[in-house]
Formats: structure tokens, C-alpha cells, sequence
């Protein structure tokens, strides 16, 4: 309803800017249902010469085309800037190829570090790769690829405002660690992060990209629920170590992406930590959290098995060096690779 007034206003062309009054931003507020309608009109000045006119014109066109509210329709005028409405905007991430949520039941399973040597690997694959960090209680992609201390750019193109991402090793990288004080962490939770996340979502200049990694804080929240319901998310991937597979908190993470209402395909399992080899015993595997336990779950729950990863120093040491892994150990990317290659076949 409120819809149909405001096009019927359209029709009313300001004397003096030659612009209907919806479009200058003379019509601040309409609400209407189908026998009661108020209008509210901006001029900079109530006694502004064409406010009266204005107003008339306005009651008189209402009247006519809405006769079942025609003895309850209220036009107000008000004195202030009136402010034309913004266009819509697009966010930024419909021109992303393939959007991928990283996810897991609890926090240090190693989320965060699959999702920078994923990123890694997809790039070596040939594909223009972006990370978005998502985990507002421990943000860590902005350490991990070095960009420490980077205040993202605001540029304007088209008249709307654009975050510029870091770059590092060819990987685009947003963060909202970019914005907070590591101490400050705790008073981000809530409604401030949700709605600075949804800037960065809808706002950040990403470069054409084919895959968006999105590191998701652990577990099942507002921000999950952000993230859901603002974008279109192509797939989700779980990370686990062995012990934490069965626990609730995966099986949750499973169901909150696969129910009805969500939609978003859940591409696979990651059992990280899976085992320990260590070099002098190459032939070794030490199941020190368990064994074969993700596989198990995946079968039973329905969902694809990704691959494991076990225990590397390396990969310990590209999370605090700020160079991921698998761009400085040549023995770690096969196995993010098969992981890779099962994601790409699955979308
Ligand atoms: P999360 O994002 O789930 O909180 P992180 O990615 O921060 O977890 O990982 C937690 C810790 O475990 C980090 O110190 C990281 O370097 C280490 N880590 C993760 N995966 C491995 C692995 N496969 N081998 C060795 N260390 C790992």
C-alpha cells in the first residue's frame, strides 16, 4: 500500500526543481493501509511558498485515487533538508563467483587456519581468491596473512561509499579485525559487530573474485544468522578435530546450515589434527585424538568427507610468521588440494 501512495505522489513535479516529490525527498515519510493514509512533506521552510500548493495536490490525488481512505488521510508539512532516498544498493558480493562459509562446532579446531591455507591453495589452483573475516571473538586472517595494523580505504564510486581490502600473496583479505582492538573484543559481540560485519559484507571493493572464503566464528549465533540471511552463501565447509567431531556443537552447525529455511549446502566435514607423524618416524601415524571419527560422522550425518590433515609444525608456524603454510612447505598443500578439488566438484 505504502508503495502504491508513494507512486501516485510521483505523479506531483515540484514547480522549482522540476523533480517529482518522492525522488527530491519533499515526501519524508508515508504510511498508509487501505483506509487510513499520512502523509508527511518536507520543506526547508514551513512557510515555504510552495508548501501549501504542495499539500493540496497531494490530499486532492489521494483522494481520488484512494476513496476508501479518503475521510481519514492526514497530510503534515515539516520544516527541514528534505533528503532524496538513496538508491538500493548492490552488495559487492554478487559479483563474488562462489561464496563458501568455513565453519566449526568450537573455537581452536583450526577454522580459521584450514580457511587461509585453502585460500592458498585455490590460488595456486589459478583462481582469484578472497578471504573475509568473519570470527568476531578471535579475528585472526589479518595475522596469518601478515596485514597486522591495515586501515581498510574508503573510496566513493557512483556516489556510494567502498571498503578496499588488503592484499597479501595475491589474496584479498577483509577482516574485522581490520576495526577492533584485540581487547576490546568481548564488547564487539552483538549488534555492533552484526552491523559492521553487514559493511563489510555488502561494501567491501573485492576484485572480481571466484571464491570468497568466509571465516565464521565458532559455533551457532547472531552472526551466523547475519550471514545467512544477507547474503546467498553457495556452501558451507565443517571443521573438526577427531575428538570434537561427535559432539553436539558439529551436529548443530550440520543441521543450522541444511535446515529448511537456511538452504545452504554443506559441502563437507574437515577432520583437522588428524594424526601426528613425526620426521624420524616417517612411517608413523599417531592418532593422538582419536581415530577415523569424522569419516563416521559424515556417513551417518549425510554429508560428504573432505580430507584430514594432521599435525605439522609448519602449519603451527604459518599462523604466527604470517605466511601460511602451504606457501612456504612443499609437503602440506596435497593435502589441502584434495579438499580443494572436492569443494570445486561439489559446486
Ligand atoms: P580456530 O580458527 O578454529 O579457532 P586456529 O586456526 O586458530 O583455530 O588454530 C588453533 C591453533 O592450532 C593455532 O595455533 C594453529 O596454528 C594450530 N593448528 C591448526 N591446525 C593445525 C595443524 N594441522 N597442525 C598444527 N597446528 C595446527
Amino acid at each position: 500500500m505504502q508503495e502504491k501512495v508513494k507512486s501516485v505522489l510521483k505523479g506531483i513535479i515540484h514547480p522549482e526543481t522540476q523533480q517529482n516529490i518522492v525522488e527530491n525527498g519533499v515526501v519524508e515519510q508515508v504510511t498508509a493501509r487501505e483506509d487510513k493514509i499520512t502523509v508527511v512533506l518536507c520543506f526547508p521552510k514551513s512557510r515555504d511558498p510552495f508548501a501549501v500548493r504542495i499539500k493540496s495536490l497531494v490530499e486532492q490525488m489521494l483522494k481520488e485515487q484512494f476513496p476508501q481512505a479518503a475521510e481519514n488521510i492526514t497530510v503534515v508539512i515539516k520544516e527541514g533538508t528534505p533528503r532524496p532516498p538513496q538508491p538500493k544498493r548492490e552488495s559487492t558480493t554478487v559479483k563474488v563467483g562462489k561464496i563458501i562459509a568455513v565453519a566449526s562446532g568450537k573455537g581452536g579446531v583450526g577454522k580459521s587456519t584450514v580457511t587461509a591455507n585453502l585460500a592458498l591453495t585455490l590460488r595456486n589452483m589459478g583462481f582469484r581468491v578472497g578471504v573475509l573475516d568473519a570470527d568476531i571473538y578471535g579475528p585472526s586472517q589479518h595475522k596469518m596473512f601478515d596485514r597486522e595494523g591495515y586501515l581498510p580505504d574508503a573510496v566513493q564510486e557512483n556516489g556510494q561509499d567502498y571498503i578496499v581490502p588488503a592484499q597479501s600473496m595475491d589474496i584479498e583479505l577483509m577482516s574485522i579485525g581490520f576495526f577492533i582492538n584485540p581487547d576490546d573484543a568481548l564488547m564487539w559481540r552483538g549488534a555492533m559487530a552484526t552491523s559492521a560485519l553487514k559493511q563489510l559484507l555488502h561494501q567491501t571493493m573485492w576484485g572480481g573474485l571466484d571464491f570468497l572464503l568466509i571465516d565464521m566464528p565458532p559455533g551457532t549465533g547472531d552472526i551466523h544468522l547475519t550471514m545467512i540471511s544477507e547474503i546467498k552463501l553457495d556452501g558451507a565447509i565443517i571443521v573438526s578435530t577427531p575428538q570434537q567431531i561427535a559432539v553436539a556443537d558439529v551436529v548443530r552447525g550440520v543441521e543450522m546450515f541444511r535446515h529448511e529455511q537456511v538452504n545452504v549446502p554443506v559441502l563437507g566435514v574437515v577432520e583437522n589434527m588428524a594424526w601426528f607423524t613425526p620426521k624420524e618416524l616417517p612411517d608413523n601415524k599417531y592418532y593422538i585424538f582419536g581415530r577415523g571419527g569424522a569419516r563416521a560422522y559424515a556417513e551417518q550425518a549425510g554429508v560428504p568427507f573432505l580430507g584430514d590433515i594432521p599435525i605439522i609444525q609448519s602449519i603451527m608456524d604459518g599462523g604466527e610468521c604470517g605466511k601460511p603454510s602451504v606457501a612456504t612447505d612443499p609437503d602440506v598443500e596435497h593435502y589441502y588440494r584434495e579438499i580443494a578439488q572436492k569443494i570445486i566438484a561439489a559446486l
